[in-house]
C-alpha cells in the first residue's frame, strides 16, 4: 500500500490570495499547500479520501489515470468541490463508489450536487456519476478492512478513517473516547493541525502533538495546514528537545506530494 499527500492545505490554499506573509512569499515548495485530499494506491486501486477544489491540478500533477472509490470525510467545500471534475473517470453505467456517513450523502446530494442526481438533466458534456454508499463502522474496500473514526469538527461531526495500520483525520477539533481507542498502536498517522493559535473548528499544532503523544503513531504527518505555519521552521521545532513541540515521536508537517510507502 502506498499513500500521497495529494494535498496538504486548509480551504483557502497557501498562498492566500492577496496574502505577503513570509508562507505565502516562501520559495520553499513544501509551503505551497492545495485543498487537503489523500491517495491511498491499494491492490491496483486508486482510493481517494476528499476530492476538493485543487483536485484537478491534484490529478494532472500525479498523473491520476483512474479512481476507483471516493471516501469522504464531510461536505465542507475544499473536501467536495473536484466531484465535477471527477466525470472523466466514470462512464455512464460505471459510477465511482463514494463512501461516507448518511448524513452527509444525504446533503451532498441535496444541496450541492443535486444535477448530478437530477435526470431530467440534459447531460449533453456527460456529468460524474457516482453511487453513494452510506457507511458507518466498517467497510471491506480493495483487499483492506477500512474503520471510520467518527470526530467532531466544531459542532459538526465528520469521520476519519482507519486502514491497514493507518488512520487519516483531517478537520478535527475534538476526538471521541471511542475513536481514541482505535489510534492506539498505528503505523501511519495523518492527522489535522490547522496552525498555532486556537481555532474553534480545527485542532492546533499543539493540540494534535498531545493527541498523538497519548497514542503514540510510529510516524506522524500534520495536514490541513494554514498560512500560519512555516515548513522548514516547524520541522525544526519538533526536533528541538525541551521546546513546545518536542515530543519524541517521529512527527513531520505533510506537503503536498509527499509519498508514505507502507
Ligand atoms: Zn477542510
Ligand atoms: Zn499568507
Ligand atoms: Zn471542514
Amino acid at each position: 500500500m502506498k499513500l500521497t499527500i495529494l494535498g496538504s492545505g486548509t480551504s483557502h490554499g497557501v498562498p492566500v490570495i492577496g496574502c505577503s506573509c513570509p508562507t505565502c512569499l516562501s520559495e520553499d515548495p513544501r509551503d505551497n499547500r492545495s485543498n487537503a485530499s489523500l491517495l491511498i494506491e491499494s491492490g491496483g486501486q486508486n482510493i481517494l479520501i476528499d476530492c476538493g477544489r485543487d483536485f484537478r491540478q491534484q490529478a494532472l500533477r500525479h498523473q491520476l489515470g483512474r479512481v476507483d472509490c471516493i471516501l469522504l470525510t464531510h461536505t465542507h467545500f475544499d473536501h467536495v468541490a473536484g466531484i465535477d471534475d471527477l466525470r472523466v473517470f466514470s462512464r455512464r453505467g460505471h459510477p465511482i463508489p463514494l463512501f461516507g456517513s448518511p448524513a452527509h450523502l444525504n446533503y451532498l446530494k441535496t444541496y450541492i450536487y443535486h444535477y448530478l442526481f437530477d435526470p431530467t438533466i440534459q447531460r449533453g458534456g456527460g456529468v460524474t456519476e457516482l453511487d453513494l454508499v452510506a457507511v458507518d463502522e466498517r467497510f471491506l474496500l480493495a483487499g483492506l478492512l477500512f474503520e471510520t473514526l467518527p470526530a467532531w469538527h466544531g459542532e459538526l461531526e465528520v469521520f476519519g478513517y482507519k486502514f491497514g495500520g493507518c488512520a487519516y483525520l483531517s478537520d478535527v477539533s475534538r476526538v471521541p473516547k471511542a475513536t481514541l481507542q482505535k489510534l492506539y498502536n498505528l503505523e501511519v498517522l495523518v492527522l489535522g493541525a490547522l496552525r498555532h493559535a486556537p481555532h474553534p473548528t480545527h485542532f492546533t499544532i499543539s493540540q494534535a502533538l498531545e493527541l498523538a503523544s497519548e497514542v503514540k503513531p510510529r510516524r506522524l504527518y500534520l495536514t490541513h495546514l494554514c498560512h500560519d505555519v512555516l515548513h522548514e521552521q516547524t520541522e525544526q521545532s519538533f526536533e528541538k528537545k525541551g521546546g513546545p513541540y518536542h515530543t519524541g515521536l517521529e512527527a513531520h508537517l505533510a506537503y503536498d506530494g509527499l509519498r508514505i510507502e507502507l
